[in-house]
């Protein structure tokens, strides 16, 4: 009854201002911002955004200047490149990977990169001094086919950013090789979030937030690495929206599910740019302009809340540049370190508190106190806890997670002859099948997945020459550990990758020195094996 009364507000606010998605007195609240940005899409008079096309000829035209380089990572799926401009003054700086729009129908992140890709392209006298101590590389628009159809998935349906680390799209693939030929310190992922639609319906109020801010919070993501990008990045970067009187908020969304009245902090699940490129020891932090369903209202405002904090973040990357690398190093050695020793979080979840946000009232424009159920990301509660292996062993015919594992910039080694193994199995307790789901609920998929819950059994194990050997022994074992485990949704099992649980083990005893990790092939995807399929996308920027 009370979401009818709403929807009948709705519905009388909305006859009041013709097409505008809310009425003056809110509007109000969102002046335009000091500066007037120039995309093809931001032009006055315009009423679409930067189309694909026009987004190709800026990042060409851009590409001539001094400095400015036109990488391809890949191609959509209707065949649009996925082009990205690196911005280098010199050899051998660290880079900082900035990405936009991966959700079709969120444009503010593309027009906000397109904007300060104008920006650093300016010649070295005029143009930012962070240029002299970092790269910059931004991929604008990781979805033009979702950005041409106003769509949030992929063309073929998948929502790119829950597909990091499983990689079935070209868009994924194409990040995946950004990643692995920049290495990059720091990596900030545009969106938009949600203003009236699931806010209207459930609080009787709207979105008052101009900018949304997270981390990655995932299972067994180091503590330095949050602090770090805490202290380095995002605290200074909450004082400059708040000196530009930019409102923020940690990260939340609204579960699609109609009567649900939580809110939830971006989801743990080691899927998304944000988590995965966490587990990478990158900082990672996800944007979200106040956006999604009201069309062009805003635009300069959002696209400044987006300009302002990436430059607030590539300043901050570019003043802590040599303590970020030196963290990375450190990081990637520890955890290379801790294979075969203590335990690893296999899965975690979200924690429940109370809280207060603040939205606004749809008829006066004012504040409005909303209180709500909140699961905080910041505070994680491991569900399933294991011994860390020393490594694990696929089966000679997962070919294909092999090499998803290798386009991850995983270090995967082929058997060159049998080697006998002190391994552990998984035997299957119990199974479900359905949809990956985050926390706004059901994950735009193709496919069904498995869940299955196991139990882990000792056994030795004949591996035969062939079969694949992914040690923990290295900086990105927590996304082999990910990936690999098989009782989560977003394992390659759960997803079809491996064909069985048989497919692969646990391997609990570092393989014996007269057989060394059966160290026959040591191949990454740069080199991909003969007997795999190099993905050329996903190799393009490698060239
Ligand atoms: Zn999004």
């Amino acid at each position: 009854m009370k979401r009818l009364a709403w929807a009948l507000l709705a519905a009388a606010a909305l006859a009041q201002a013709a097409d505008a998605p809310y009425g003056a007195a809110v509007a109000a609240r969102f002046p335009a911002p000091p500066v007037h940005y120039e995309t093809p899409g931001l032009r006055d008079g315009r009423d679409t955004f930067t189309s694909n096309a026009e987004l190709a000829a800026l990042l060409a035209e851009l590409a001539k200047k001094p400095g400015v380089r036109l990488v391809e990572a890949g191609r959509s799926q209707e065949g649009s490149a996925l082009e990205a401009l690196h911005f280098s003054r010199g050899a051998g700086r660290p880079a900082v990977l900035l990405l936009g729009q991966q959700h079709g129908d969120e444009p503010a992140g593309a027009e906000a990169l397109l904007a300060l890709a104008q920006q650093l392209a300016q010649p070295a006298d005029k143009g930012p001094a962070l240029l002299d101590r970092i790269d910059v590389v931004i991929l604008p628009r990781v979805n033009p086919d979702g950005a041409a159809s106003g769509s949030r998935v992929s063309r073929d349906g998948h929502d790119i950013n829950r597909d990091h680390l499983l990689l079935r799209t070209p868009e994924a693939r194409a990040v995946a090789a950004l990643v692995r030929r920049f290495e990059p310190i720091a990596v900030a992922d545009a969106h938009e979030h949600t203003v009236v639609g699931r806010y209207l319906q459930k609080f009787g109020a709207l979105q008052r937030y101009d900018l949304l801010l997270q981390q990655a919070t995932t299972a067994n993501l180091e503590s330095e690495l949050t602090g770090a990008g805490e202290t380095m990045f995002l605290a200074p970067l909450r004082a400059r929206l708040d000196r530009e009187r930019i409102t923020h908020e940690w990260y939340y969304t609204n579960p699609t599910t109609p009567g649900d009245l939580q809110l939830s902090m971006g989801g743990v699940q080691p899927d998304t740019a944000r988590n995965v490129q966490g587990l990478r020891h990158s900082v990672s932090v996800l944007l979200e302009s106040r956006g999604v369903g009201i069309g062009r209202l805003h635009l300069q405002r959002r696209v400044h809340s987006h300009v302002l904090a990436l430059t607030s973040l590539l300043e901050s990357a570019a003043a802590h540049a040599g303590e970020l690398q030196a963290l990375r190093a450190t990081l990637g050695a520890r955890l290379s370190a801790a294979a075969c020793r203590g335990p690893m979080t296999v899965l975690a979840a979200q924690t429940r508190q109370q809280r207060e946000l603040t939205m606004i009232d749809p008829e006066t424009g004012a504040d409005k106190a909303v209180a709500v159920s909140w699961n905080s990301s910041l505070k994680l509660r491991p569900v399933i806890e294991r011994p860390r292996p020393c490594g694990y062993w696929l089966a000679a015919d997962a070919g294909e997670a092999a090499e998803r594992l290798r386009e991850l910039g995983i270090v995967v080694r082929r058997l060159a002859e049998p080697a006998e193994l002190d391994a552990e199995g998984w035997r299957e307790t119990a199974r479900a099948e359905g949809a990956r789901s985050d926390v706004r609920g059901r994950i735009a998929d193709a496919e069904r997945s498995v869940q299955v819950m196991v139990e882990t059994e000792r056994k030795k194990l004949e591996a035969p020459a062939g079969s694949f050997y992914v040690g923990l022994d290295q900086p990105l074992a927590n996304l082999a550990v990910a990936a690999l485990e098989p009782d989560t949704q977003n394992s390659f099992f759960a997803n079809r990758l491996l064909p069985a649980l048989a497919s692969a083990a646990r391997v609990m005893a570092p393989p014996a020195p007269s057989a060394p990790p059966p160290a026959a092939s040591e191949q990454r995807s740069e080199h991909p094996a003969d007997d795999l399929a190099p993905d050329r996308g996903a190799d393009a920027a490698h060239r």
